[in-house]
């Protein structure tokens, strides 16, 4: 067996592997144009300014048109649209909404920023949601279902949405890491009554920040617009919308996306088809050598492998001691490698299991509910446990067959050495 780099071995690579970054990775002359043409035009403002160049018009229709869906709302951030999604479900005070146990902050965030209070379902060996246990949190106050797509992965939508109807819960589907991705041929982020997008620096398509809501329900996509624009709804032609403003205006806030991020993400949309297909190639071939080599091997489990975007090849190791060992020796062989979230589910970050917000009385989780909601570190055992042995190797769209048979020579070295040391 060869010597692990960590041990004065040759490491697996030399040269650095490129950054972790799929859309920002692929910036070209065509960004920057999109980007200049709005500020010769003295027109950053979608609605109105000197010359208007309707980019964020056009990237939501383009959006819609990819997704195959009829109203696509582009926003700041997935964070605003999270908030914008429950606003316009009318979700606030007195309700809960159940979020997965592992998760980015602003999932469960964004709950507490409408008003609700998250209660958190376990996670099984998908790292998603595990559907099994809904039923655990479930009572009169839960209103929601928010299903996150952790690392490219769809979440299993068929069990959950039967829940959902048979409990009548709305659906919320965030896919802020897994654009792209797909269910048994249903596009990840279109199942539910909503599905919220990212475009900040770390997801497969970016601006820098940004978002979009998308859905099919013309009520919903009425309520988030004005939502996201101070109460107002400022082209009801263009969607055929018609909607006597007395009556439905309510107070919103201001979410809305500028024509520099339009123009930006009009480029990098363009440019989905080519990330995705090159990380499925890239993830896929690097699955089937570390298969042949390592046959004890454990991946994480993929819902829909076709529908998988494969920005990171995910790996179960045996035991937290080992993957802590593994992601030591595999820096050593100049191969990143990371579990998500520090090795925690999300309710365990201080914040949140205190319950603390910025708000007078802990509002809004002071709400007296029937069943109080109390976090408990061992209330999602499965979570605890997959997230702090789930390894993650990201694959770039930018990686070469050479990278990945240099990536899986790591690995396979790394995982035996452990293995023979640890048994
Ligand atoms: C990044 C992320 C968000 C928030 O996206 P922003 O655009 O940064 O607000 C929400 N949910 C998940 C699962 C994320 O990974």
């Amino acid at each position: 067996m060869t010597k692990l780099a960590m041990e004065g071995g040759r490491p697996a690579r030399t040269k650095p592997l490129p950054p972790n970054y799929p859309g920002a990775t692929v910036y070209g002359a065509e960004e920057a144009q999109g980007a200049a043409e709005v500020i010769h035009a003295q027109s950053p403002f979608r609605y109105y300014g000197p010359n208007v160049k309707n980019e964020v018009r056009t990237f939501e229709e383009e959006m819609a048109r990819h997704l195959n869906v009829p109203y696509v709302l582009g926003v700041t951030s997935c964070t605003a649209a999270l908030v914008v999604a429950l606003k316009a479900l009318g979700i606030g005070y007195g309700d809960k909404v159940i979020v997965p146990a592992i998760t980015f902050l602003a999932t469960p965030g964004a709950v507490v920023c409408a008003n609700a209070v998250p209660v958190f379902v376990d996670a099984d060996d998908s790292m998603n949601l595990d559907p099994a246990d809904l039923e655990r949190v479930m009572d009169k106050d839960v209103k929601a279902i928010i299903a996150v797509s952790i690392l490219g992965n769809p979440c299993d939508m068929d069990p959950i949405l039967a829940f959902a109807k048979k409990h009548n819960l709305y659906v919320i589907e965030d896919v802020a890491q897994s654009c792209g991705a797909s269910y048994k041929g249903k596009v990840t982020g279109t199942m539910g009554d909503i599905g919220v997008y990212s475009f900040q620096m770390n997801k497969i398509l970016t601006a820098g920040e940004g978002g979009a809501l998308v859905t099919s329900n013309p009520e919903l996509f009425d309520r988030a617009v004005r939502y996201h624009d101070q109460g107002m709804f400022r082209d009801k032609a263009r969607y055929g919308i018609e909607s006597a403003d007395e009556e439905k205006a309510f107070i919103g806030q201001n979410y809305r996306m500028s024509e520099i991020t339009g123009a930006v993400l009009n480029e990098q949309w363009k440019k989905l088809g080519g990330i995705v297909s090159s990380m499925q190639t890239r993830c896929r071939e690097l699955q089937a050598k570390l298969t042949a080599e390592l046959p004890d091997m454990k991946f994480r489990r993929l819902a829909d492998p076709e529908g998988d975007i494969g920005s990171n090849l995910g790996m179960i190791l045996p035991s937290t001691a080992f993957t802590q060992a593994f992601i030591k020796a595999m820096a050593a062989e100049n191969i990143g490698a990371y579990t998500l979230y520090g090795s925690r589910p999300v309710y365990m970050l201080p914040q949140l299991f205190h319950q603390r917000t910025a708000e007078k009385d802990n509002f809004p989780f002071n709400y007296p509910f029937e069943n109080p909601v109390v976090y408990t570190e061992d209330m999602c055992p499965q979570a605890v446990d997959y997230i702090a042995r789930t390894v993650y190797v990201p694959i770039s769209p930018l990686l070469t067959e050479q990278d990945v048979e240099e990536i899986a020579e790591g690995i396979v070295k790394v995982y035996r050495h452990i293995a023979q040391v640890q048994v």
